[in-house]
């Protein structure tokens, strides 16, 4: 477009009346400095009052002749960062101004501003001034371009989003728990570093190692410990940033990865979530995705164009093999596959080790009962607890980490943050009765968990929960143990139902349900524990993905399906009506738990086993204690 200042002029003048009363509609409400300031959060006049009285407020600035405040304040639970509130004054607060005083605070008061004055003049000339310009620049820029969306060209160029890094510090020490890993790994540290020693015999270098496993294990890190043990920079890029809005950018930005690879060589190229791109070609929903194609297959010319010996090893993490495309795993691209599985008891016993180095650990604190209590953790979670733990450490004024604040760092990994309780009321009771229905049959079902603790202290999206001490790394789970475990998820509805009724129940068992459903179910369609017989009907729990799996989903009939449903239906009736008897039958223990729960909030799975065997017989449950 060609610029004119007739165009100019026509587009200003009308911005520049409504932009006039704008401004001045700006002014007549808040004081100027209030916008300058504008300090999104509030908070009440309280906790300023707290806040002041615990010295965190580091400056007090007021507005409107005394009834607005702009605060900072230290926030600790935020790392002590300095915070901009906002502050609504009573009217009548003349004892603020001495206790500022007393408390040293540097204060300040704003005079409102009057209209007239030169500055609201100026002022009224800036907001045309800024929006001529703008224009003027926006105007200036197109009529640059030469014909045609000349920016657009070098989109996969000038964003080229890898990372570099010359050292990555980290070390094969730093990676703990997953020792196979690590040992397969350790050769490709050596073919990085001496890589005559296998050219000279003829072996052909490998180009591309695949590590898979589910996310937090330490993939990255293992990644980040080759090039630190081989001393060489490692690129990194994530192939969810591969894939673009623009068709081409991916490629491009394909080709000026492995540019700045091959310059940089030997190195280690990382790719993580690779099945971003690296999808069976051809096959999601739409017919697959051209920009998607065309980036993976610049990325299997790039890995053919460069010799075995240049030194580039490519190393590419996921967590779903299964639907990456099949050239891709061939041989002379990521023909080899290595596993990084969440760690068992004696892994994460290592990773806590290696994470528990800078940490000040109390002594009673023991790394190999945190291990224990930690089955299915992956070793970002373990970082993760020990870190939350040190932080409620320094919160909470301690020397070290003591076993509580682990304690509390592990409810926190797993369930989230604590809430404030309920004050007692009905649906304080009915939260209590719904958690002792799930601990009763935990601790009354011979092949449930034991019950750890119950509480009504909220935490994340729960009300109340109720901890089970899990049995040591999930091995092989038999027909009885599953169906206890349905039993208990379902023992917190059961007890809603017996003791409020049935039109009392309420929504709080969603989540238990959806549990209950998918347990019995995998029982019918995957492991064959049902009247259908020993017959595997589904691979996966179905989770519609964009890959191949598509396609994949039902692979019975009609008849076989409407099957499915009612043994799913059967197995999971049954146990409702045998958890809703045990509720009936232990009404009374029922009442004096749920009494002693609201009273305590927490109780532990030792109290509650003992005031449980004073009305029932509690089997007894072996614990199985792993060995290390
Ligand atoms: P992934 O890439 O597999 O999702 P990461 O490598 O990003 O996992 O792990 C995240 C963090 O968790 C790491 O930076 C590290 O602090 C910790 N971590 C994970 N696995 C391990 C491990 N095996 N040993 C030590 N630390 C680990
Ligand atoms: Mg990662
Ligand atoms: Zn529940």
């Amino acid at each position: 477009m060609k610029f004119s200042w007739r165009v100019l002029v026509l587009w200003t003048l009308p911005a520049l009346v409504i932009g006039f009363f704008f401004w001045q509609g700006a002014f007549a409400n808040t004081p100027a400095d209030m916008g300058k300031n504008a300090a999104s959060t509030r908070m009440t006049y309280g906790r300023f009052l707290e806040y002041l009285d615990n010295d965190r407020v580091a400056m007090v600035d007021l507005y409107e002749g005394g009834r607005t405040a702009i605060v900072e304040a230290v926030d600790p639970d935020l790392d002590n960062r300095v915070q901009r509130v906002r502050v609504d004054l009573p009217a009548n607060a003349p004892e603020l101004i001495t206790k500022l005083k007393e408390k040293n605070v540097s204060f300040d008061a704003h005079p409102v501003r009057n209209d007239g004055a030169i500055w609201g003049l100026l002022g009224n000339l800036v907001f045309p001034i800024l929006l001529i310009t703008g224009l003027f620049l926006l105007f200036r820029r197109s009529s640059n371009l030469p014909g045609g969306p000349g920016q657009a060209m070098n989109f996969g160029k000038s964003r080229a989003r890898f990372q570099m890094e010359a050292k990555t510090g980290v070390m094969f020490d730093d990676v703990a728990g997953i020792e196979e890993a690590k040992e397969e790994l350790g050769e490709v540290v050596t073919f990085l570093k001496q890589p005559e020693k296998f050219t000279a015999v003829g072996a052909r270098i490998p180009k591309g190692v695949l590590l898979v496993g589910p996310p937090g294990t330490g993939k990255t890190l293992l990644a980040k410990a080759i090039a630190g043990e081989a001393g060489v920079p490692f690129f990194s890029i994530s192939g969810s940033e591969f894939v673009e809005m623009f068709v081409g950018v991916g490629a491009s930005r394909v080709r000026d990865l492995f540019k700045k690879a091959k310059d940089n060589a030997p190195c280690i190229i990382f790719i993580d979530e690779i099945d971003a791109v690296g999808r069976q070609r051809g096959a999601g929903i739409g017919g697959g995705n051209d920009e998607r194609e065309q980036t993976l297959n610049q990325l299997l010319t790039e890995m053919d164009g460069f010799e075995g010996n240049t030194g580039i090893i490519i190393i590419a993490a996921t967590n779903r093999p299964d639907v990456l495309d099949a050239a891709l795993l061939r041989p002379g691209r990521f023909d080899r596959q290595v596993i990084v599985d969440a760690p068992d008891i004696k892994g994460r016993l290592e990773i806590l080790e290696v994470h528990a180095r800078n940490k000040k650990l109390d002594k009673g604190v023991s790394l190999e009962a945190i291990a224990r209590r930690t089955p299915g953790f992956t070793g970002a979670d373990l970082a993760n607890l020990l870190n939350e733990a040190a932080i409620l450490t320094a919160r909470r004024r301690k020397e070290g980490i003591t076993l509580a604040e682990i304690d509390d760092a592990v409810d926190r990994v797993v369930a989230g943050m604590e809430g404030t309780p309920l004050v007692d009321s009905k649906s304080k009771r009915l939260i209590a009765y719904h958690e002792v229905g799930h601990a009763l049959v935990g601790t009354l079902v011979k092949d449930h968990d034991p019950v750890q603790k119950v509480t009504l202290i909220p935490r994340g999206q729960a009300q109340g929960l109720t901890w089970f001490t899990p049995s040591e790394d999930q091995g092989l789970i038999s027909r009885s143990q599953l169906k206890a475990r349905i039993s208990g998820a379902l023992g917190g509805r059961a007890a809603e139902e017996v003791i409020f009724g049935r039109d009392e129940i309420t929504t709080g068992a969603g989540n238990d349900l959806q549990q209950v459903t998918g347990m019995a179910r995998q029982m019918v369609t995957r492991f064959g524990m049902s009247d259908l017989g020993p017959l595997s009907l589904e691979s996966q729990q179905g989770e519609v993905f964009l890959g191949r799996d598509w396609t994949t989903r039902s692979e019975y009939s009609e008849s076989i399906a409407s099957r499915i449903d009612s043994q799913v239906r059967e197995i999971v009736e049954e146990q409702y009506q045998a958890t809703l008897q045990m509720m009936r039958d232990h009404r009374s223990l029922m009442d004096r738990l749920v009494d002693l729960l609201i009273e305590k909030e927490t109780i532990d799975g030792d109290e509650f086993r003992q005031i449980v065997a004073e009305y029932a017989e509690v089997p007894e449950k072996p614990q199985y204690v792993p060995s290390l």
